[in-house]
């Protein structure tokens, strides 16, 4: 006879993966009764339901038992969510000025810089390098990290808690993942600043090395609300070549002041192509990631070069700092990323300007 004990043992190695804990440690695992173990699950309509089940019944197959899934009742479910929020309150923001987690606010004067591509790459190399890392789409109008990341998966929610899908290793919520594919999102700004609380706030993070957000373009609602909750965060801004001075003195200056956080720097993104020969090509002309840079008084970090497989990758959901790792735009944003590593804490509150 296989004691629940053994049982224990051979689930400790299935890991939850949306929480990213062995079931063993989530109050998952039931009574043993004859050859069948209850595995519990958070809700019973949890989208993991038949991958857990898999690695379940993989795990206890030698020991001659088999997997009856099963779901937490509401007791159960809040003790796990007290579990998870490590004694924290419900509902309360876990970035305040002591967290100790690297957060950087992805931002850009215009659209169609890319933006959310380096932002999505970025945070798939932070994860690559171990780090524990999560990425929150704050581009509330044109969110599209799920579609770059290949993630078609609902959060799973347990009561006001919502737990981020994962993809290569990265804890992402995004907007599109409650709206339906064809919905315009066209919310009025006490919504936005809502919603954004709300990823804050209810989504289940655990504790993350960095936090990535994808800013709207511009300036705005979203971006003072998230300087309010985030003051140790830092701004990263994306330019191209081509940034006009206009451009640079009106948005990107107006970023830098309307969330008052520190900036970190500027990445110049389609710096260039390469061509066959390694000479460079420089389509959209040269200079705005040093113009911005000057401009915010920061540094520009690096440029990332026009790359086919950079861009097939995000529409395919395939970053490709994995997917390609030599290509040279993978190259440059793995050397970014190294550079985010790098950052020190500052403990320190900020005071904001806004406020
Ligand atoms: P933003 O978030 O700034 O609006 P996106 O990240 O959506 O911009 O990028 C806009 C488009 O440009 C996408 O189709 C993306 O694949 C492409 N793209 C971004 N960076 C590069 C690059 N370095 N080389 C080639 N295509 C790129």
């Amino acid at each position: 006879m296989t004691s629940r004990d053994e049982a224990l043992a051979a689930l400790a190695r299935v890991i939850d993966p949306e929480l990213r804990r062995p079931i063993t440690e989530l109050g998952m695992v039931g009574d043993l009764t004859g050859s069948t173990i209850d595995i519990k699950l958070t809700i019973p309509t949890c989208p993991a339901a038949k991958q857990i089940e898999a690695a379940a019944n993989l795990a206890v197959e030698s020991l001659g038992l088999t997997v009856n899934l099963t779901a937490m009742n509401q007791d159960e479910r809040d003790a796990l969510k007290l579990q998870l929020r490590a004694g924290r309150a419900p509902r309360t923001n876990p970035f305040d000025e002591n967290s100790v987690t690297r957060i950087f606010l992805v931002g850009s004067g215009k659209g169609g810089v890319g933006k959310s591509t380096l932002t999505a790459n970025l945070a798939v190399a932070l994860a690559d390098q171990g780090f524990s890392v999560g990425l929150i789409d704050a581009d509330i109008f044109g969110y599209s990290i799920p579609g770059q990341l290949g993630i078609t998966d609902k959060p799973t929610q347990l009561d006001e808690m919502i737990l981020p899908p994962v993809a290569f290793g990265v804890k992402v919520i995004s907007i599109g993942m409650f709206v339906d594919g064809s919905q315009a999102v066209a919310w009025r700004g006490p919504m936005l600043h809502r919603t954004v609380e709300q990823f804050l706030k209810d989504v289940f993070w655990g504790q993350l090395d960095f936090l990535l957000i994808d800013m709207p373009p511009g300036t705005g609602d979203v971006a003072i609300s998230l300087g309010q909750n985030l003051p140790t965060a830092k701004s990263l801004v994306i330019t191209t070549p081509q940034t006009a001075a206009a451009e640079v003195a009106l948005r990107s200056g107006a970023l830098g002041l309307q969330t008052g956080q520190s900036v970190f720097g500027v990445i110049e993104n389609m710096s260039w192509l390469e061509n066959q020969d390694g000479s460079r090509l420089e389509i959209f002309g040269s200079g705005g990631g040093e113009a911005v840079a000057k401009h915010l008084e920061t540094s520009l970090l690096g440029q990332v070069p026009i790359s086919v497989s950079l861009r097939e990758g995000s529409d395919q959901g395939k970053p490709v700092v994995l997917e390609n790792p030599v290509d040279p735009a993978a190259v440059a944003i793995q050397s970014l990323a190294k550079k985010m590593a790098e950052v020190k804490l500052d403990l320190k509150g900020k005071t904001l300007p806004m406020a």
